[in-house]
């Protein structure tokens, strides 16, 4: 099987698709492998690792020529020539049509769309949404520390005694528990939220508090184990409970989201306004839409004397770890894709099948 790997082409991409340690044991699996010249070094991957690996470098033409094309973000249409006719390309879908599955089918290509990954116990290997958000949940604790005029430690010193910082996790998933674990580690005193029931185990045996058990609806968690959209009563008790915890609190961090929807308001104006001043908002639901109010996707402001920051594509801030973490996942879905050393798409595979978007099925 042939494999591809292309050079990321959107604003602020630093990540790749495939590592060098990635295409190694691809090719250790009897795949050959191409790689655009460059396409690792915004993560640091030079083109003499991939080479040392067994890979062959050449231009974008050389890697889209491949049976499966790997790439973070999908190509747009303008990045189709090349492709041939039967081509699976991994990607992240995404949000913007810049190529739309009709594109794609009507030029015969394949989308296995990384975000559709079923989560499944079988599929976690191939889960770039749970890999991504874990590097999500530690950049923006650590944006938010290096944004606060104060520790996040208590230190007893000649220089006299510092309270550590209190710290609210708002959403309590993959980037949430990460966030949890990362401002632990760093001494504030954190307590985490979420509406799903189950969440609240996880968020106690990482040693934070979890506020407010009563405003949990018992269904707000969906089959999927994602949650769903709150009745305007139950949004209206989470919005009560996280009022008062976030008056107290000098650092937010809000990871809160739904699957396919814009991410729940859970921190509003006023709310904003009762935080003591110098303290700090990380809003990691800024790409779709934030959960503060005031959150302006992409930019830092500030209100009554907090900070607001709507960080975008946290995972590409950390390009080298979010990649090789991002490549083990491609990596053991493009095994998926190999039977008897040739690309063969089961749609009998619930894993497959629930990624496909686009070009024709074989
Ligand atoms: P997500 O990114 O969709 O949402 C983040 C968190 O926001 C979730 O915990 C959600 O419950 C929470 N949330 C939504 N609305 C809220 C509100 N109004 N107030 C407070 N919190 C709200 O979720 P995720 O991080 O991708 O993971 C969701 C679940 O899936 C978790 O239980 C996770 O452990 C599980 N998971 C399972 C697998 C697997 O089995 N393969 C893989 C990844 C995640």
């Amino acid at each position: 099987m042939h494999v591809g790997v292309l050079k990321e082409t959107a604003p602020r991409e630093r990540r790749v698709a495939l590592g060098p340690d990635a295409v190694a044991r691809l090719i250790k699996a009897g795949d050959t492998v191409t790689v655009q010249r460059g396409a690792g070094a915004a993560a640091w991957f030079s083109d003499e690792a991939y080479a040392a690996a067994g890979a062959t470098l050449g231009d974008a033409r050389d890697a889209a020529a491949a049976d499966v094309v790997c790439k973070v973000q999908r190509p747009a249409d303008n990045e189709l020539d090349g492709f041939r006719n039967g081509a699976v390309v991994v990607a992240l879908a995404g949000r913007d049509a810049s190529a739309s599955p009709e594109t794609l089918a009507s030029r015969g290509i394949m989308l296995l769309a990384l975000e559709r990954v079923p989560r499944s116990t079988r599929a976690q290997a191939m889960d770039v949404l749970s890999s991504q958000a874990t590097v999500a949940g530690y950049k923006a604790v650590l944006i938010g520390a290096s944004s606060l005029a104060r520790f996040l430690p208590m230190l007893t010193t000649a220089a006299g005694s510092l309270t550590p910082a209190k710290a609210l996790i708002l959403g309590a998933g993959v980037a949430g528990l990460q966030a949890i674990a990362t401002a632990r580690r760093l001494g504030a005193v954190v307590t985490g939220f979420d509406v799903r029931a189950a969440a609240a185990e996880a968020v106690l045996s990482l040693g934070a508090k979890f506020l407010a058990p009563g405003a949990i609806a018992q269904d707000a968690a969906t089959t999927g184990g994602y949650a769903r959209e709150l009745e305007d009563e139950q949004q209206q008790r989470v919005l009560a409970a996280i009022s008062g915890a976030i008056a107290q609190s000098d650092l937010v961090i809000s990871t809160a989201a739904i699957p396919g929807k814009p991410a729940p308001r859970l921190i509003t104006s006023t709310m904003v306004a009762q935080m003591k001043p110098g303290s700090v908002i990380v809003d990691v639901a800024a790409e779709t839409g934030g959960n503060c109010e005031l959150t302006q996707p992409g930019e830092t402001v500030e209100h009554h004397g907090v900070t607001i920051i709507g960080p975008l594509n946290l995972p590409s801030t950390m390009p080298m770890h979010a990649s090789q973490m991002f490549s083990r996942n491609v990596q053991t879905l493009v095994d998926l894709l190999r039977k008897d050393g040739k690309l063969t798409l089961d749609m009998s595979d619930d894993i497959i099948a629930a990624m496909c978007l686009g070009g024709p099925a074989r």
